[in-house]
């Protein structure tokens, strides 16, 4: 590649020249006796990189670091050495290009692609750094045979899937399409060879009408006097493969092997010509594209139309000026090199080139990815990350291993007990780089984040998830205090809180205080929004009035080996009779169902049953065969207790009836004295006398038969 140092002889000037030259020369002593896969000297890759970026009309500083972009990988040159020699921005370029060699591509599916090819924009920071990139790639698929078949396979589908994409974003077309050819040949040799020779016969066959068209279209611009070429142009491999692929179509079913491109000196006449076309040829309806009007994403500008021409083919008809064709082979290069005296290295200047790239693309919606891309590193708020394994994270700028563990999942950010950043041990709050390696250290003795964490993270969901773990975990906290308290509290009153925190209490008392959930009456109880006596006291209310059997059983003296007592449909079961309401042979009797302690017998009229639910309620009646006594309450007032307590201890000697308990009391408003009875009888027809004849007494001014 000797020649390459003469031709840069016609391409530069001056303190240009004189840097590229040297370039050359350092660049041939550092890979002095290096030799490529081929056999060949390795110097002659670098000349052809920097060849391939003086052919695409790019500045002295990126054809010198072309020459010089594999020698701090692969030579013992140093940075600081190539600083010296060459200044910053040529050392710059050359780190960029160095830095871009170490990702590792490694997934290959679709999101995960567009996600490394933004990862290399904003890594590159300077497009010219992709550009040599590219050029370096180009020439490293131009020479692929020498690898193993494996290595082929590897570096054409990454080129594939990164480097040909990054190409045609750039507009460089021309790359593009080299690049695309060479991978399909490794990629799908047979293919690649049918197509080869295919196409090869076809054109020859149709050669003879593309001349025609071709000379059709002169005579067509004479008369118009428009000035210009006409030439035909073999579409690449790659597209006509993707479209038989994609479309699904026969090779004989892709009719536009070849397209007439016609280059013209300005717009107007561009239109001109379209119209004059299609006045003479039909226009294949959906075919027509006017990217003049609305350019592509890339920056691509021209003409499109395929038209049925009188030889009945189809003619694919391309037409643009010679600016237009200058930007669709070289893309962002050919306008880099328009710009080329404006660029410096300073970050502003790059800034304000891209934006002016951004501009010069017409500000097109669709255009939003490549913006994205290109934006990357530059003014956006992101940085790019790999997990272990090789993906790709997209975080704010200043995230932290926090943030990725975060991104990767809550669980691992709660876990998260170190970090590792490109293998090295860091810090949790050790701000993140484009291209860093993270890999988040877990352990599940982990007690969770801590408050600091929140001044570290820079995503909004990873400060979320933190608060979310905080507000849970202090709930799990206060939770546990407030069960207790409530607890204590019921114990105090001589319940347990099990007894008194059912389902069903629960709902209710939620109506007056609107918990959400036991947990958060106990959490609410537990950080003292709610005193745990507000909470039992009303509990205690509702277990008295929902479970009065249970309740009362327990402090009445009820003979609970009672029989004389059948419960409908069931036999053998536990009966008891009610203490609050004391029921006797002879009353209107009613079962209740009580969890666990068999039927509890009440009066019919029993106050306490107003409550409970009916479908526990069950059909009892007296066998009239019993052998024991009953128990019940009469409350007897008058004026004096003794006078009471005489004239009912007489009545009941009289009919021999036990009295077990009295009780006595002056009612607070009318003064008088109430005296409680208990006593034992046998049924019903013994408590009426006794409740009669006690009527009688004159001392007595009432007598009731009492329920709790
Ligand atoms: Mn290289």
């Amino acid at each position: 590649m000797l020649s390459i140092y003469q031709h840069l002889e016609k391409v530069y000037t001056g303190e240009d020249l004189i840097l590229v030259q040297k370039a050359y020369e350092f660049s041939k002593q550092a890979h002095k006796n290096q030799k490529r896969a081929s056999g060949e000297e390795y110097f002659i890759h670098p000349c052809f990189v920097a060849g391939i970026l003086v052919d695409l009309g790019l500045d002295a500083s990126t054809v010198a670091a072309a020459f010089l972009h594999d020698v701090i990988e692969d030579t013992p040159v140093s940075e600081n050495h190539i600083k010296s020699e060459f200044g910053e921005e040529v050392l710059a370029l050359v780190q960029g290009v160095t830095k871009l060699e170490k990702i590792q591509f490694t997934s290959t599916e679709q999101e995960q692609a567009e996600n490394f090819r933004k990862l290399f924009v904003a890594m590159a920071k300077d497009i010219r750094v992709i550009i040599i990139k590219l050029a370096d790639r180009l020439h490293n698929m131009r020479s692929l045979n020498f690898l193993s078949k494996e290595r082929q396979q590897k570096i054409a589908k990454e080129t594939i899937d990164i480097y040909a994409p990054l190409a045609g974003r750039l507009g460089i077309s021309q790359v593009k399409c080299e690049l695309e050819d060479l991978c399909l040949k490794y990629l799908e040799p047979d293919f690649y060879e049918f197509l080869s020779t295919n196409i090869e016969e076809r054109v020859k066959e149709s050669g003879n009408l593309v001349e025609q068209v071709i000379a059709q279209v002169k005579d067509i611009m004479q008369e118009s006097n428009i000035n210009g070429e006409v030439f035909g142009r073999k579409k690449h491999l790659y597209s006509i493969y993707r479209k038989m692929k994609e479309r699904g179509k026969t090779f004989d079913q892709i009719y536009d092997l070849v397209a007439i491109r016609i280059i013209v000196n300005n717009v107007d006449e561009c239109y001109e010509i379209f119209g004059k076309i299609h006045h003479i040829w039909k226009p294949v309806p959906g075919r027509i594209k006017d990217y003049i009007a609305t350019p592509k994403p890339n920056m691509y500008r021209s003409l499109h139309t395929t038209v049925v021409t009188n030889f009945g083919r189809f003619f694919e008809i391309q037409i643009r000026t010679y600016e237009m064709n200058h930007a669709a082979e070289y893309g962002i290069a050919a306008h880099w090199k328009y710009k080329e005296k404006r660029m410096g290295d300073d970050l502003d200047t790059r800034l304000s080139w891209i934006r002016e790239v951004m501009e010069w693309q017409g500000g097109l919606k669709d255009s939003k990815e490549f913006l994205d891309s290109l934006k990357g590193d530059v003014y956006s708020s992101e940085v790019l990350v790999f997990t272990p394994k090789g993906d790709v994270i997209s975080l704010p700028k200043g995230a932290t291993p926090l943030d990725f563990a975060y991104h990767i999942h809550s669980a691992v950010g709660n876990r998260c007990v170190g970090a590792k950043v490109n293998t090295k041990m860091v810090p949790l709050n050790t701000e993140l780089h484009i291209g860093d390696i993270v890999e988040i250290i877990t352990s599940q003795n982990s007690k969770g984040p801590s408050w600091d964490w929140l001044k570290i993270v820079r995503s909004p969901s990873a400060r979320v998830k933190i608060k979310q773990f905080f507000k849970k975990e202090m709930k799990e906290e206060n939770g546990k205090t407030g069960k207790v308290m409530l607890e204590e509290e019921a114990k105090k009153r001589g319940y347990k809180l099990s007894e008194l925190l059912t389902e069903e209490s629960f709902l209710i008392l939620s109506t007056k205080m609107s918990f959400n959930g036991q947990d958060e009456m106990f959490s609410s109880v537990g950080y003292g929004a709610v005193s745990p006596t507000q909470v039992i006291v009303k509990l205690i209310d509702y277990y008295k009035k929902k479970q009065p059997v249970e309740n009362i059983v327990k402090s009445s003296s009820v003979n609970t080996k009672a029989c004389g007592v059948t419960v409908k449909g069931m036999e053998g079961i536990l009966v008891r009779f009610a203490g609050c309401c004391n029921p006797v042979p002879g009353d209107q009797i009613i079962g209740f169902i009580s969890r666990g302690r068999g039927v509890t017998v009440h009066r019919k009229d029993c106050p306490n049953l107003k409550h409970v639910e009916t479908d526990r309620l069950i059909e009892v009646s007296w066998t009239g065969d019993y052998k024991t006594s009953f128990n019940v309450g009469i409350e007897v007032v008058g004026n004096n207790q003794t006078d009471l307590l005489t004239a009912v201890a007489a009545q009941c000697a009289v009919s021999k009836l036990e009295i077990i308990s009295t009780n006595g009391r002056i009612d607070a408003k009318t003064r008088r004295v109430i005296v409680d009875f208990h006593i034992r009888l046998n049924d019903k027809d013994e408590l009426d006398k006794l409740i009669s004849k006690l009527k009688q007494e004159p001392k007595i001014v009432e007598v009731f038969r009492t329920t709790n």
